[in-house]
C-alpha cells in the first residue's frame, strides 16, 4: 500500500512505485548534511530512501 499524500519521483528507490507513489511504511526527510535550517526545497531529501537492486 502506497503512502497516502506523498507523491515522489525518485524512481531509483526501491519504495518508489509507477505513478509517483511510495510504498514504505513511513518516510524520514532531513535537512542536506545535517543542517539546521532549510531555505529552499531542495535542501531538504527523503533519507528513507534505499536504492534498487538492480
Ligand atoms: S522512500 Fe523516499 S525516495 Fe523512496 S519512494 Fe519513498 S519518498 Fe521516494
Amino acid at each position: 500500500m502506497s503512502l497516502s499524500g506523498v507523491k515522489c519521483t525518485v524512481s531509483c528507490c526501491k519504495y518508489w512505485k509507477q505513478g509517483e507513489q511510495c510504498e514504505a511504511s513511513g518516510i524520514q526527510v532531513n535537512i542536506d548534511g545535517g543542517a539546521a535550517h532549510a531555505r529552499q526545497s531542495d535542501q531538504t531529501n527523503c533519507h528513507t530512501f534505499e536504492a534498487k537492486h538492480s
